[in-house]
């Protein structure tokens, strides 16, 4: 006979939080899970984040790539300057 009032066995290290898409690590700053890509960031207009796997903590507001956890921030200015490359060149382009 099973006594109801037992409590549940959470073998889960971490109950909480919502489950985190495939590949995407826990938050490096609070180990947090409640992780979001933003649907549009200032540098990298719609798609940007996308590109470099770039979302944000809802716990502590900390940035950085879902896959290594590691800060966004470099990829954020090769992706300007590829982005800048890119228009200057197609400027260059029409101008020829
Ligand atoms: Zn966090």
């Amino acid at each position: 006979m099973t006594n109801p009032y037992e409590p549940p066995s959470t073998p889960l290290d971490r109950p909480e939080g919502p489950p985190l898409p495939d590949g995407w690590v826990p938050c490096p700053g609070c180990e947090g899970t409640d992780i979001k890509m933003p649907g549009f960031t200032w540098w990298g207009g719609a798609i940007g984040q996308k590109i470099i796997s770039h979302v944000k903590c809802n716990d502590c507001k900390r940035t950085f790539n879902a896959k290594t956890g590691a800060s966004t921030t470099p990829a954020i200015i090769v992706y300007q300057l590829v982005v800048g490359a890119i228009v200057v060149g197609i400027i260059f382009a029409i101008r020829m």
